[in-house]
């Protein structure tokens, strides 16, 4: 085992994928791969190579967080990656509550959870970092700006979650400031993933920077942030 352990959610593919490929080859850490079925997490830990390590992890399933948790005795880095894009088509008002329930599922109560589950053994870390994704579909700066393209989107769910992402981040943040752990959002810009039918304009790896920097941030980081791979994000 490396000197330090990071668990990258949703890791099974997309951004989660690359950031855990860049934490264990440009960082060298041992990189728990989390995902929610067994075998697209060992395919993927196999891809990755010998710093990774399949772990089976449904954000939304307690007892499936409890037992990650209750199998975890150190870890220096959490990214809470996993995420899901359910909208369709339908316009804010047309927006099932359903869909919105099961987007916070995942994007917010999946992070928090995940979070609680793990801030023990973070908390015993020398210097622990939490990075969540976020999304500039989050900004409310951005989604208020006349003209901006994020303030064309339909988006109700996936947005508004990733809003509530931003602040769990800073809530986070503000109860950790007297330790060493520090709390970011990342925004990995627009890539082509599944979760968009690879409609973005990046590629995962390139998602997966600003993540990757604030996953290993200097004592003198910031905390509390929204960043993406040039800097700071508006809110
Ligand atoms: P992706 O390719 O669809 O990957 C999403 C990952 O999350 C998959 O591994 C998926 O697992 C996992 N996941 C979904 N629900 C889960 C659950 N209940 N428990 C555990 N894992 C779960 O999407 P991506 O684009 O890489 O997205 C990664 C993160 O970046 C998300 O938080 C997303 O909101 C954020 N983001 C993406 C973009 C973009 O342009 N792609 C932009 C801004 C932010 P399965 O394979 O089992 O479905």
């Amino acid at each position: 085992m490396s000197d330090r352990i990071a668990l990258v959610t949703g890791a099974n593919k997309g951004i989660g994928f690359e950031i855990a490929r860049a934490l264990g080859t440009e960082h060298g850490m041992t990189v728990l791969v989390g995902a929610r079925d067994e075998i697209r997490g060992k395919a993927a830990a196999e891809a990755l190579g010998d710093f990774a390590r399949p772990v089976r992890l449904d954000v939304t399933d307690p007892a499936s967080v409890a037992a990650l948790a209750a199998g975890i005795d150190r870890l220096d880095v959490l990214v809470n990656n996993a995420g899901v894009l359910l909208e369709r088509g339908a316009p804010p008002s047309g927006t099932p509550l359903e869909l919105l329930r099961d987007t916070f599922a995942v994007n917010v109560f999946g992070v928090v959870a995940v979070t609680n589950a793990l801030l023990p053994v973070l908390r015993q870390a020398p210097a622990a970092r939490i990075v969540n994704l976020g999304s500039g579909l989050g900004s409310l700066a951005f989604t208020t700006e006349p003209g901006h393209v994020y303030a064309q989107n339909p988006l109700l769910a996936y947005n508004a979650s990733k809003t509530a992402l931003n602040a769990i981040t800073v809530s986070f943040a503000n109860e950790l400031r007297g330790t060493a752990i520090k709390v970011n959002t990342a925004d990995p810009g627009y890539c082509a993933t599944d979760l968009n039918f690879h409609s973005g304009p990046r590629t995962p790896a390139q998602g997966a920077v600003a993540a990757v920097r604030l996953a290993t941030l200097p004592a003198d980081g910031p905390t509390g942030g929204f960043f993406d791979d040039e800097g700071p994000v508006a809110w």
